[in-house]
């Protein structure tokens, strides 16, 4: 595996295996790898003939109040399972490569970006958009791979790769959970062992919205107000800030519920935010 981290060193060598004709994956991440990202590189390698990981905290992000400075990170061992999972090329920009001084250049998927997190995140969709145009512009992948654990992640990259006609194929990854049902999320290890105890409230909520859907019920409010309860049930839940029945392609709120809508969630565990969502 190599490490590159000067972006046209890597876009060089991108463009010199793609005249060779072979097939790249890739998979961006913030780092801290866990099992939910290792499953899109093991899908990647299935899939490609070189596999592509970035890791870079993205400050364009992150909001003034958010985590950008406490992001966990650990390059040494995300390199080691990076090399464990045959991945050939790591690229681990530094932020003055990535947004030299005179920046002024983004991305905005304007719709996809309002409601659910976009409301509680002013920017946040902007700067993934951004950056993963930048990213996709370095690597020139065939396909890129990003998990159904940020949904709406998900809807904004495949709008914008659709609007701008950026020739990569994006495949959306099933959501890996620990265990108890806790979506896997870098910022787990922020969780102390009760809040850890309590965040498994949040995919009992989601399963109980979805057992309702299942039993026959339509009406997204009663839905959403089941996920509500259950989650409201959690010792140390801070806020919830939103739980919503939409659907999966507009992510616009659906009064009736159909099969293949999604429960989204966001909430606060002590002063943990934690997203997760569930397709009915
Ligand atoms: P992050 O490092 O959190 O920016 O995530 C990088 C990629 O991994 C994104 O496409 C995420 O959606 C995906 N991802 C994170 N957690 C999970 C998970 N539990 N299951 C599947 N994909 C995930």
């Amino acid at each position: 595996m190599q490490v590159i981290k000067n972006p046209k060193q890597l876009q060089d060598t991108m463009l010199e295996l793609k005249k060779q004709g072979k097939k790249i994956g890739f998979v961006p991440t913030m780092g801290y790898l866990h099992e939910g990202h290792i499953s899109l590189i093991k899908c990647a390698k299935k899939e490609n003939d070189i596999v592509v990981v970035s890791i870079f905290v993205n400050p364009l992000q992150f909001g003034k109040n958010e985590d950008l400075g406490k992001y966990p990170r650990d390059f040494e061992r995300d390199k080691s399972i990076c090399e464990k999972e045959g991945v050939d090329y790591l690229f681990y920009p530094d932020y003055k490569d990535m947004y030299p001084e005179s920046f002024q250049t983004y991305v905005e998927v304007v719709e996809l970006s309002k409601g659910l997190c976009g409301d509680y995140r002013p920017g946040h969709f902007k700067g993934v958009a951004t950056v993963v145009l930048k990213l996709f512009n370095i690597v020139c992948p065939d396909n890129a791979y990003f998990g159904k654990k940020d949904y709406q992640q998900l809807k904004v990259i495949q709008r914008m790769v659709k609007d701008l006609n950026v020739p990569v194929n994006v495949v959306g990854c099933p959501i890996v959970r620990e265990p108890d049902g806790l979506a896997m999320s870098s910022r787990n290890t922020y969780l102390s062992n009760e809040e850890r105890q309590s965040a498994t409230y949040i995919y009992k909520g989601l399963l109980e919205g979805k057992r309702l859907f299942q039993s026959g019920e339509r009406d997204s409010e009663k839905i959403r107000q089941a996920v509500i309860d259950t989650i409201k049930k959690a010792p140390l839940l801070k806020e919830i800030q939103y739980v919503e029945v939409v659907d999966k392609d507009s992510l616009k709120p659906k009064k009736v519920a159909e099969s293949g809508d999604v429960i989204a969630v966001a909430v606060y565990i002590g002063n943990t935010r934690l997203i997760d969502n569930m397709e009915l």
